[in-house]
């Protein structure tokens, strides 16, 4: 399989450290807000290239972490007025109800930053007692200009950093882009002892931390979006390689951001759309292919009209599988082939949805001569199994109108029986709960009529 390893600025074979699994850690959310569909491009992404691995035959590990403490959730739970470990919790359950919505298979272990301080600690010690980091007033700071690789995943280049970050110099820190480990206590905050005093970790030490806990060092892939690769995972690449001298991670995959009119979709610019509130209106299927339709390096622009294309694919999807049998029919693998081919061509589903609509094609027109359509039927749901579609939700069968007629009939003459035995409260609860699914119930002389 290639893949665009954003560490080399190239493609490379991906080539697993063991034969047989792989180790994944996403840079998770910020338990601050509700998931927008910026963040779960990014994780259906990491969901796609996992369950393609699984089908694959490796075990993945996947690694999810949540950050749960930093300066944005110490401001939103003091505007929401909630104790900031409320308001974790309440937005790690709005993480995995989207991703749960979204078929978005859960993480192996979803680590916190707050059960890992004693980790973090330990951590920060080495790189104090090797000499990449200096406290500074209860602040512990990495040094950067100690470490030499400094740069070499995102292609900055430190005396271009010292010009950019000479304006807001900190008194606190040796050089202005040496960056915060351990945060010394202000009133009012959360706080860990420490051998530096009470404080907070840094944001970047948490990643360095755990993922290397469950997954060692080095590991395979580390992913996450285009927006994290500076500062945040040039950080932890200086951190965990100063500190244990070997190289931290071998593949860097990093996702191209959702935009809306050219803009970047993001709390902070107000342009967003909650995955809570799309899902009001379009099916996770849809959602899911329109993400998959553009290539994860290729930045997506958001626009409602191709979320209804989606929904509409979607539509004929359902309505193909709805008129054949698929489990009558055979995967034809030269078509799997195809899909593979593209899958491991740096994950191109573009192309990957393309051969699922190229299948629909041909199924429709054998459909259309009168010939069975089944293998076709068989590869598509095949194929979009292994790209994460919920396929049961495909593949049922709608009741037709003669069959519920059938079952209102057989109700409503449970509820004869049961207004001639006087129970009429009971009786009224079946009818008013059929007028609320539309179904309305008329009494006459001639018997009970209803309309559907
Ligand atoms: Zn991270
Ligand atoms: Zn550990």
């Amino acid at each position: 399989m290639k893949i665009y390893n954003t560490l080399r600025k190239d493609y490379e074979d991906f080539i697993p450290l063991s034969d047989s699994k792989v180790g994944i850690y996403m840079c998770g959310m910020t338990v601050q807000d509700r998931p927008h569909l910026g963040h779960m491009r990014t994780f259906l992404f990491g969901d796609v290239l996992r369950r393609y691995l699984e089908y694959k035959g490796y075990e993945v590990i996947y690694i999810q972490n949540f950050t749960d403490i930093d300066d944005k959730i110490i401001q939103r739970s003091k505007s929401e007025n909630l104790d900031w470990r409320a308001l974790g919790d309440k937005y790690e359950q709005e993480f995995l109800k989207a991703a749960e919505a979204l078929n978005v298979k859960l993480a192996t272990y979803y680590p916190k930053a707050t059960q890992f301080i004693q980790e973090i600690i330990e951590l920060i010690e080495i790189l104090v007692r090797k000499g990449f980091a200096y406290e500074s007033n209860g602040n512990v700071y990495f040094e950067v200009a100690k470490f030499k690789d400094y740069g070499k995943l995102s292609g900055k280049n430190i005396e271009n950093l010292k010009e950019s970050y000479r304006i807001e110099p900190d008194p606190n820190k040796r050089n202005p882009m040496d960056f915060a480990l351990w945060k010394a206590h202000k009133e009012g905050e959360p706080y860990w002892y420490s051998p530096w005093g009470k404080g907070r970790p840094g944001w970047h030490i948490e990643c360095s931390v755990m993922s290397t806990h469950f997954l060692g060092q080095p590991f395979d892939i580390h992913m996450g979006g285009q927006d994290l690769i500076f500062p945040h995972h040039e950080d932890e690449i200086a951190q965990s390689e100063a500190a244990y001298e070997r190289e931290f991670v071998k593949y860097w995959i990093h996702s191209a951001p959702m935009l809306i009119k050219g803009e970047k979709m993001s709390k902070s610019t107000g342009l967003y759309f909650a995955i809570s509130d799309l899902l009001e209106k379009y099916t996770p299927e849809a959602i899911r292919l329109f993400i998959l339709q553009k290539h994860y390096r290729s930045p997506a622009e958001y626009v409602s009209d191709y979320l209804e294309e989606a929904e509409r694919a979607i539509g004929r999807l359902k309505s193909f599988l709805n008129q054949v049998t698929p489990a009558d029919g055979k995967v034809i693998w030269e078509k799997v082939k195809e899909f593979e081919e593209a899958m491991e061509d740096d994950l191109n589903t573009p192309k990957a949805i393309g051969i699922v609509f190229e299948l629909l094609k041909e199924g429709n027109v054998k459909l259309q001569k009168g010939e069975s359509a089944a293998d076709e039927g068989a590869t598509i749901l095949f194929i979009l199994e292994i790209l994460g579609f919920r396929i049961t939700d495909f593949t049922k069968k709608k009741l037709d109108t003669e069959k519920i007629s059938e079952l209102v009939r057989i109700i409503l003459d449970v509820r004869q029986e049961l207004r001639k035995t006087k129970n009429f409260e009971l009786a009224d609860k079946i009818r008013s709960d059929l007028e609320r699914l539309g179904i309305k119930v008329k009494d006459t002389r001639e018997g009970t009529l209803f309309e559907l």
